[in-house]
């Protein structure tokens, strides 16, 4: 059996701070967890352009038999 010693270190590692999704810049805390408006407003904008895409459909219509 070997004897080797477990290096604990490695396995806790400290969690790293999460930089700005957009750019990656340390964030901002008025603007977390973006670094700045800017990027707030890049990403809030990707986000709001996924909402108001209002998918077409052909929903079917209301044909009335006869
Ligand atoms: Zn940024």
């Amino acid at each position: 059996m070997s004897d080797d010693p477990i290096d604990l270190s490695a396995a806790r590692r400290p969690k790293k701070a999460a930089g700005c999704p957009i750019c990656g810049r340390a964030p901002v805390m008025d603007f977390r967890p973006f670094c700045s408006k800017r990027c707030s407003d890049v990403d809030l904008s990707r986000w709001l352009g996924e909402v108001y895409r209002v998918p077409v459909e052909d929903a079917p219509g209301e044909d009335e038999p006869g």
